[in-house]
Order: C-alpha cells, then structure tokens, then sequence
C-alpha cells in the first residue's frame, strides 16, 4: 500500500512516521525542509525569539527583587540569529532521522496530483512520477499580504522576514492585533525595540475573553507600547527615514519598520487539485470531513491547508488520525478529532492559555455553566516566583462537575493548561483535579483551587 504526501510540516510529517509505522510504503515529498514552516519559519523561530526576550525581561527586571545584584543583560543580535539557525538545525535532523529510521523515502522537490491516484514530484533531477493508493496534502499556508503593502523583506515584513528580521528595528509598527501580532509586540518591545500596534477593533485579541485581553494591554501599556485602537491600516509608505502606515480614521504610525501579521493564504495553488476533482471552499482551503478525507476518499488534507484550526499541534493530531485511517485497523480505541478540545496558547507577557468552552460562548448560548477564579496572587510558588500576575479559571458543568474548559493567564499557563485539556478530553470531573496530590509548592496547585 503506497501513501504519498505532498509537505512535510507538522501534519505530513507525524502522518508518515505514523503510517510507516503500521506498514505502509510512504514518500514524502518537500520542495524546503521537513519539519516544514512550523520549524523554518513560524512556531518554532518565534518562540526561541520570544525566550530569550523573556530571559533578557527577566534578568533586567526581577534580579532586585530576587536578592541579586550588578546583573544586567543585552541582547546580542548576531548570537540571536545562531540561535535560531542551531534550533532549525538541530530540529530538521531529528525530524530527518526519524523518517529515514521508519523507511519513509523523502525526496527534496515540489508536488503536484497529476490524475487521482498519480503524484509528481519536480526535483532538481527531473520529474519523477508515482502512483500512489493514499494521497496527503498538507502544503501548509503563506502569510497574507495586502495591496496596499510593500512587501520587500527589509523594512516591510512579514512574519517570513521576522525570525530573525535582517536587522533590529529602532521602532516596529506591527499590523494586526491577533495571536501572531500580539506574539510579535511581546518579542520585540522585549528587544528594547519602540513599537506602535495597530489594532482594528478596541480590544487586543478580539476573538478572546476581554479580561484576558485586558491582562495583556495593561502590560503592553506599562512597557510603552503605543495602541491605536479601532484603525485599519490602508496604506504604507517606505522612504529612506523608515516607514509611516496611514489609517482608514486618517491617524498615521510611523516607524523605521513595519510588520504584517493579517491572517494566511493556502497553500492550495499549483497542487493539480482540479486534476484529480478536489474540491476547495471559496478561500482556497480544501474542504474536508471529520476524517480529513478531501471529497476524494483516498486524497486526504491536514495541516493550515484543511482551514481548520491553523496550529501545530493541530496539524500533528491530524496526521496521525489520518494514518490510522489510511491503515484501516485502528491500533487502540480511536477517537475523532473534536476541534473544539484543541488548547492553545499565546506566548505573551503574561503568558496566556486555554481549551474547550470559552465563557462568553456559554453565555451567549445561554448555556448554564459553574465558573471558579483563582488568581495566583493567593500562590505561594507565584510569591516564590516574585509573579503573581494572573489568575486559573475553570468551566465545569454544576450538575455533573464535567470539566468544559479553562483559561489561564500567567506564567507558564502553556503548560499548566495540559491539565486542563486532559480533563476536558478525557471527560474528567473538577473533583479528579481537586484529589489529585499534586507538588507543593507548584503553580498547578491554582488549578486544584479553582478546581474546588
Ligand atoms: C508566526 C507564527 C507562529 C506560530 N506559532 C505557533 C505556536 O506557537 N504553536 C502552534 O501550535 N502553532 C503555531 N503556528 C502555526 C503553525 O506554524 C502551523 O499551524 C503549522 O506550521 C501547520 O503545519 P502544516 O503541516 O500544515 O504545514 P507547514 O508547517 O506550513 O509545512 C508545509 C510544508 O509544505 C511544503 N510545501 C508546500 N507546497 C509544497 C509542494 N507543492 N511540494 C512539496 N512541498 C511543499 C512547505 O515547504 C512546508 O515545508 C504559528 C504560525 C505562525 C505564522
């Protein structure tokens, strides 16, 4: 049985470990390196740009207080970029090591669906044509960029250009006040770096619980972080003093250089979709069913290309699902991929997290919901710390204490929210989280709390 995938990101990736491993004969197919945007270009750049300026805040602003003194860091701009070329590095060869160790064939090029079950690959050799009995597509997706925008990759940038940029902006305008925009504020006014946000609606994060966008404006507002609220940039103009971005309300931001971060494009075009009857929805994102079967059953799609939930994780979960799926048999009892389960996580100061059911959902379906609050001002590790900004909060059904979901707001919410999704994936009720004997003193002992 022959699989064949087209990218290797996140989703292509797990799927062909995956189904290499219950047997099947995979090729893999990537025209830049496997491991795919997440590891060059997105996820996993931004975050090791965003540690050190974490590690850079930290060292300049809590040694006092920590009992430490003469301590002080700067960043080094050129050791940053070996950083990050060192993460890429290291990251693509256990990505590599792990596919040749499971017998996938990788072959460095770009591919197309030539018919329904016939796959080319374009390398710098030629054309090599395969015949495939499973096809996944899982190209990933592009930054978006606008007309009026001129992108050029030095003072006009996209989230392409910024890990690292090519140089270190004296001040960044950054448009677009989502996850990535809000990840892009932390990291640079972390640098050192003056910078302006132009956000569109009145709050930061506009798709977030206001209290927690609230958390996060305070501290943008307290490290002089300029907010233009309810503007649209409608131009930008590039001269050799920087860059000044024009609003729609006639307000300007200028800067030495600005960042786009406005959403994605699909992958979509180029794949020879049409060839084997594909089907797309009206944004370019190949529709696909709860097994991530494309309207073609044995052409699946996974990854920021199906245009579900544009995450990493995500695209891995999907993979995986779809190799069980390819393989037939299902090795341990299978679950569905549920969307609504996935945590996420905003890697900002203070960091934020959650999963499951948001609380203005439930509102605003009139759902009855219990809702407890801690804040980590009440946490001896948070006191520890010398941080006790932000709280845990957990939505649990009052009649059968099913947990629902959970926010947090804080340090180390990424990871403290696992909790959280357990508990909403596996149906547990707050009472296993209030039993379970967890560290003392841990900042998850705010999870038991508000658990209770
Ligand atoms: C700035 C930023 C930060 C992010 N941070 C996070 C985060 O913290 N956590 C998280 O979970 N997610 C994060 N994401 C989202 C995450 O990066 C994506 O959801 C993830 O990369 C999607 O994986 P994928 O498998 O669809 O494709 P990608 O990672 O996009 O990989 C697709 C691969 O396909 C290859 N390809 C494309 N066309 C072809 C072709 N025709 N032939 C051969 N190869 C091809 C590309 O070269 C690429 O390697 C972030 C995204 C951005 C933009």
């Amino acid at each position: 049985m022959r699989f064949v995938i087209i990218g290797g990101g996140p989703a292509g990736n797990q799927a062909a470990t995956h189904a290499a491993r219950l047997g099947a004969e995979v090729v893999l197919i990537e025209r830049d390196i496997v491991g795919g945007a997440a590891h060059l270009l997105d996820c996993i750049p931004s975050k090791a740009m965003i540690a050190t300026g974490g590690t850079l805040q930290l060292i300049n602003s809590q040694t006092s207080a920590m009992g430490l003194t003469h301590v002080t860091a700067e960043l080094d701009f050129d050791a940053l970029k070996e950083r990050i070329a060192g993460i890429e590095s290291r990251l693509e060869r256990s990505v590599r090591t792990l596919l040749e160790s499971q017998g996938v064939r990788l072959i460095h090029g770009t591919g197309r669906l030539a018919g329904p079950r016939t796959v080319v690959a374009e390398t710098a050799d030629g054309q090599e044509e395969l015949a495939a009995d499973f096809v996944l597509l899982s190209t990933g997706s592009r930054p978006r960029v606008p007309d009026c925008a001129p992108v050029d990759g030095v003072r006009v940038l996209t989230t392409r250009h910024a890990y690292p940029p090519p140089e270190l902006p004296g001040h960044l305008v950054v448009i677009g006040s989502g996850v990535t925009g809000v990840e892009f504020v932390h990291m640079f006014s972390s640098f050192g770096c003056e910078v302006t946000l132009i956000v569109s609606r009145q709050q930061v994060l506009p798709r977030k619980d206001a209290e927690v966008a609230a958390a996060l404006e305070e501290n943008f507002l307290e490290r002089g972080v300029r907010l233009l609220k309810g503007a649209r940039a409608t131009g930008v103009d590039v001269d050799a003093g920087g860059v000044v971005v024009h609003c729609d309300d006639g307000r300007r931001a200028a800067g030495t250089h600005v960042l786009l971060a406005i959403g994605a494009l699909p992958n979509s075009d180029g794949l020879g979709l049409e060839t084997a009857g594909v089907e797309v929805d009206g944004a370019g994102y190949v529709t696909i069913n709860r097994h991530c079967q494309t309207n073609q059953g044995h052409i699946y799609a996974a990854g920021d290309l199906s245009g579900k939930l544009p995450l990493s994780s995500v695209a891995q979960m999907q993979g995986r699902k779809i190799a069980e799926h390819v393989m037939g048999g299902h090795t341990r009892a299978h679950r569905h991929l549920d969307y609504d389960k996935a945590a996420s996580a905003i890697f900002t100061e203070p960091e934020i997290a959650d999963v499951g059911l948001a609380e203005a959902d439930a509102f605003a379906e009139g759902r009855k919901i219990r809702v407890t609050k801690v804040p980590f001002s009440a946490s001896a590790k948070a006191l520890i710390n010398n941080d006790t900004r932000g709280f845990v909060k957990i939505l649990s059904d009052p009649a059968t204490g099913v947990v629902l979901g959970g926010s947090i707001v804080g340090r180390h919410a990424a990871e403290l929210i696992s909790v959280i999704a357990l508990a909403v994936t596996a149906g547990l009720r707050v009472n296993d989280i209030v039993e379970s004997l967890l560290v003392h003193p841990a900042l998850a002992e705010a999870l038991a709390e508000a658990a209770d």
